[in-house]
């Protein structure tokens, strides 16, 4: 089996031979240790906590913000203001509130590593859970104090070694560091369609969901199919009256039961702690193990197995077998992001449930045209058309050193070095950040990672004599072009349109195994980095 190419090469052969990485980034076989506490030791070290005071600005307040705040806060960093544009926290748990949402990674692997949750439900967590966990969390330690709530960045510039920031109350305030913790998942795509004025039924995006408008007994139209989709039509077919699914694309629906803990299992948590320290290091190899590591290489067993069980999902389940046929999809499994559910197919065979596979034409004042020339009645269309996953923190205007615009230096696409830092602008660290982890792999663990390598960029600034911290021009175009060219072997790219490709049809992830991205940002090699 044929690895993909690990970014050793790119992180510098100086650096390896200074031992500023510990362990030869060749091959990395060893599982890194997920589990228990992704914080690394070197970040936790309270030392330095008389360097140089330093005054942090993080932008956002979904999990990676708050997660940041923590992790400031526990390095003794007590200057840290978080700016919210919207009233709560929360981010993607707060904006997603549709019938049905919830997480698809196990709620023990998707929880911080520094706050095990003994309450989890189930084994997938619903959204609202997820909601109050990271609004607890942020209460805990005391986060929620410094959030300046529905207060947007605007606007960012790197100006005499300090940001300056302003935001949509016309508040101006500086900070040495900015952490950009504004979600890829945060910018909504709404397609427009001929027709849309005059369409008389309600119509939202899955993210925005309108609780006014009734579903009980109505004609409900979803627009998409990935898992959003696929979770409404799930939980709104036995509630409406009818329920019409328009997809373009068919998807690969993994099965998936979601257990029940029990008072017991929750008191077992309660009681010892160490019981869910090993189930989340148990579930962190698994997932590892059958799934994140399996999309990097299309021929790999693991993604064969992951097949097997999609297809046998379709076959067993959809009785119809014209119904069949339009819900198998005409590419690898995995290739878009795989969906997962325990009752799609049996929903969609209901009776008041259609499959719509023509393409939509216009919208009219009672429903939806498709191209074959019938209107499908509708009273309240559904767009769950997903987001805009490239546009990251924009549109903040973000002005680095030397004048220089984020708009201008991602003027082709987003890129980043090792996915946290963009050269020429200093101090600022990006979680969930271009490029990172995909492949269902918990983003929520991705930010931790990289706010653990921010945090030791940040000590050379508090207490290593250091203004300002870069990431070097020729350190980032050689990760870049070792990620494209290790990109091709990956499952993304076998022959289906997903929003993990770039423009060019590059996917804009992490293609080597998951152990390397631990690796890679266990500790930061300096020689890629400008220091002044
Ligand atoms: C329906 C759905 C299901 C998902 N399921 C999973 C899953 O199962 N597993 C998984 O790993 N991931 C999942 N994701 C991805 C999810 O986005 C991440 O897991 C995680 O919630 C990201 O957290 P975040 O804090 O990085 O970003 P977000 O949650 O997007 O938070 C960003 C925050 O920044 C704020 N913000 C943005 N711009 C500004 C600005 N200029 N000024 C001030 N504030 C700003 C936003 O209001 C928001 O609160 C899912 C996403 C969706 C939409």
């Amino acid at each position: 089996m044929q690895r993909a190419t690990h970014p050793a090469g790119v992180l510098g052969q100086a650096a390896l031979r200074m031992g500023l990485l510990a362990k030869k980034a060749v091959e990395v076989r060893m599982f890194p240790s997920p589990p228990a506490d992704t914080t690394n030791s070197q970040a936790n070290s309270q030392t330095g906590v008389t360097g140089r005071p330093l005054r942090f600005a993080i932008i956002g307040a979904g999990l990676s913000g708050v997660m940041a705040a923590i992790k400031l806060q526990q390095q003794g960093h007590p200057d840290v203001v978080v700016y919210e544009k919207a009233a709560e926290l929360g981010g993607t748990w707060r904006d997603n509130s549709y019938p049905g949402v919830a997480c698809d990674i196990p709620s023990h692997f998707y929880s911080y590593s520094f706050a095990p949750n003994p309450a989890w439900s189930r084994q997938y967590s619903p959204g609202s859970e997820i909601l109050a966990y990271v609004k607890q969390v942020a209460h805990d330690h005391g986060v929620d104090r410094c959030i300046r709530f529905s207060e947007e960045v605007t606007r960012c510039a790197f100006v005499d070694g300090h940001w300056e920031l302003a935001t949509s109350r016309h508040r101006h305030d500086v900070a040495d560091v900015v952490i950009v913790a504004t979600g890829v998942t945060h910018q909504i795509n709404v397609p427009s369609f001929k027709g849309e004025d005059r369409f008389l039924g309600d119509r939202f995006h899955s993210a925005r969901w309108n609780h006014d408008v009734p579903l009980e007994g109505r004609r409900v139209g979803v627009i998409g199919t990935g898992s959003s989709a696929v979770q409404i039509v799930s939980a709104l077919v036995s509630r409406a009256g009818a329920l019409t699914l328009f997809q373009r694309t068919a998807q690969w629906i993994m099965p998936q039961e979601n257990a029940v803990f029990s008072e017991q299992d929750k008191q077992i948590f309660r009681t010892d702690p160490e019981v869910m320290r090993k189930m989340r290091a148990g579930i962190a190899r698994r997932f590892i193990e059958r799934f994140s590591d399996a999309v990097i290489d299309r021929d790999s067993p693991q993604l064969r197995v992951i097949e097997e069980n999609c297809r046998n999902y379709l076959e067993t389940e959809v009785r119809d077998p014209a119904l069949r046929e339009r819900l198998r999809p005409d590419y690898q499994v995995a290739c878009k992001r795989l969906v997962v559910s325990p009752d799609f197919y049996q929903a969609i065979q209901k009776p008041n449930a259609s499959l719509v596979t023509d393409a939509i034409e216009c919208l009219e004042p009672e429903g939806v045209r498709t191209r074959d020339g019938r209107v499908h009645p509708i009273d309240v269309l559904v767009l769950a058309t997903g987001f805009r996953t490239d546009r990251f923190m924009r549109p903040m205007q973000v002005i680095g050193r030397g004048g220089r615009a984020l708009d201008e230096a991602w003027a082709q696409r987003p890129s980043a070095y090792l996915t946290v830092a963009v050269p020429d602008f200093p101090n600022l660290f990006m979680l969930n950040g271009p490029n990172g982890p995909v492949g269902n792999f918990p983003l929520i663990e991705v930010a931790e990672l990289q706010m653990n390598y921010a945090l030791q960029l940040i000590e050379l600034l508090r207490s290593g004599g250091y203004r300002s911290v870069s990431a070097t021009e020729s350190a980032t175009a050689a990760f870049e072009s070792s990620r494209i060219e290790a990109a091709q072997k990956t499952v993304w790219t076998t022959g289906c349109a997903s929003w993990y490709l770039d423009d060019r049809g590059v996917p804009a992830t992490w293609p080597w195994p998951i152990a390397a991205f631990y690796e890679a940002l266990r500790c930061p090699d300096l020689e890629s980095f400008e220091l002044l």
